[in-house]
C-alpha cells in the first residue's frame, strides 16, 4: 500500500508538474503575444530574417522602400510625378504602380526627405491611393503647388504627420535601429540649396550592417553631419543629391567610407548627374557604385549577422 501510495503520489506529482509546465508555457505565450513589443515573434506571418531595402528606379529622383524583418513597409521619397506614358518610355517606375506590382497594399510610414518634386511628386498618388499610417517630414514649409497638394491629401485622408529632426529615433520595430541625423533647424529660405541641405538624413542599422540614407544634402550639411564622427561609418551609402558635385565633400565621404554607393539618377538627365568628380572620389575610396540609370531597381538584402552579411540583387 505504501508503495502504491508512493507511486500514486509520484504520479500525481508528475501530473501536477505537467499541468504547471503547461500553464507556464501558456502564460509566457500570452505575455509574448500581448506585452512584448514585437509580440515575441509569435504572431507575424511575414517574418523574414533579412532586412530588405529596394532602391526603386524612378528616373531622376529618389524612392527607397524599406521592408523590415517583421513585415513592415516604409517608403522614403517617391520620385517625380509623371504621366504613365512618359514613365514607360523612359523605362522608369511609378512608385504607386511598383508597390502594387510587388503586393504592398499599405505603408507603415512614408518619409519625405525634402520638398523638391523629384522626391515629393511621386508620393502624392501613393498618399492618395494607399493606407499610410504616418508621414515623417522635415521641419518648415515650402510654398509650391505640390506642397499644397500634399497638405490637402494628408488632411483629407487623415494621415498623421510628424515633423522629424536630428536626434529622433524612429520606431520601426525593435530589430531595427533608425536614427535621424539631420536636419537640426527648420527651413528658413526658399533657396534651392537650402531645401537640399535640410533633407532628412537617416542612419539605419540592422545587426552589424549600417546604411546611410543622405537625401539631397550638399557640402554644408555634410560638414555639419561630420560632428557625429566614427559612428556614421556605414557599409552602404545612398549617395547624396544624385551624385552632384555640390555634395562630395571628401572628408565626409572618408568618414562614412562606404563599401557600396547607390546613385539614384535618370539616364541622360539634364543636370548631368552624377559628376565625374564625384565618381572619381568614390573610386579613390574604393567604393563600388550601383546606379539606377544603369542597373534599374537595386535590391539590398541585409542579414546583419556580421559586417559583411549583406548582398545586392539588380534587375
Ligand atoms: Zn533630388
Amino acid at each position: 500500500m505504501t508503495k502504491f501510495g508512493y507511486e500514486q503520489k509520484s504520479f500525481q506529482s508528475k501530473k501536477t508538474n505537467f499541468v504547471f509546465a503547461a500553464l507556464l508555457i501558456l502564460v509566457v505565450f500570452v505575455w509574448a503575444l500581448l506585452v512584448s513589443p514585437d509580440h515575441g515573434g509569435l504572431v507575424s506571418i511575414n517574418i523574414n530574417p533579412e532586412l530588405r531595402v529596394e532602391f526603386i528606379n524612378v528616373g531622376q529622383g529618389d524612392a527607397i522602400l524599406v521592408r523590415t524583418p517583421m513585415g513592415k513597409n516604409y517608403l522614403i521619397d517617391g520620385g517625380a510625378n509623371v504621366p504613365v506614358t512618359d514613365a514607360r518610355r523612359e523605362g522608369r517606375e511609378l512608385v504607386h504602380n511598383y508597390l502594387r506590382s510587388i503586393g504592398v497594399g499599405r505603408l507603415d510610414g512614408v518619409v519625405i526627405t525634402h520638398w523638391h518634386n523629384d522626391h515629393l511628386g511621386g508620393l502624392l498618388p501613393v498618399l492618395r491611393l494607399y493606407d499610410v499610417d504616418v508621414v515623417y517630414e522635415p521641419p518648415g514649409k515650402f510654398e509650391t503647388e505640390a506642397f499644397k497638394d500634399f497638405e490637402a491629401i494628408c488632411s483629407k485622408q487623415h494621415i498623421k504627420r510628424i515633423t522629424t529632426k536630428a536626434g529622433d529615433v524612429l520606431e520601426w520595430g525593435n530589430e531595427l535601429f533608425v536614427q535621424v541625423l539631420h536636419p537640426e533647424k527648420p527651413l528658413s529660405g526658399k533657396e534651392y540649396s537650402d531645401v537640399n541641405n535640410l533633407s532628412i538624413v537617416l542612419l539605419l542599422r540592422y545587426g552589424r550592417v549600417q546604411l546611410f540614407l543622405a537625401g539631397d544634402i550638399e557640402e554644408d550639411a555634410e560638414r555639419e553631419i561630420m560632428k557625429y564622427g566614427e559612428p556614421i561609418k556605414s557599409q552602404v551609402l545612398k549617395v547624396p543629391h544624385h551624385g552632384a558635385d555640390t555634395s562630395d565633400y571628401f572628408r565626409f565621404l572618408q568618414m562614412v567610407s562606404p563599401e557600396i554607393g547607390i546613385i539614384m539618377v535618370g539616364a541622360s538627365n539634364a543636370f548631368r548627374h552624377p559628376s565625374s568628380r564625384t565618381l572619381s572620389n568614390y573610386e579613390r575610396l574604393g567604393t563600388k557604385i550601383y546606379r539606377t540609370d544603369r542597373h534599374g531597381n537595386i535590391r539590398l538584402f541585409v542579414g546583419g549577422k556580421n559586417p559583411q552579411d549583406y548582398r545586392f540583387k539588380i534587375d
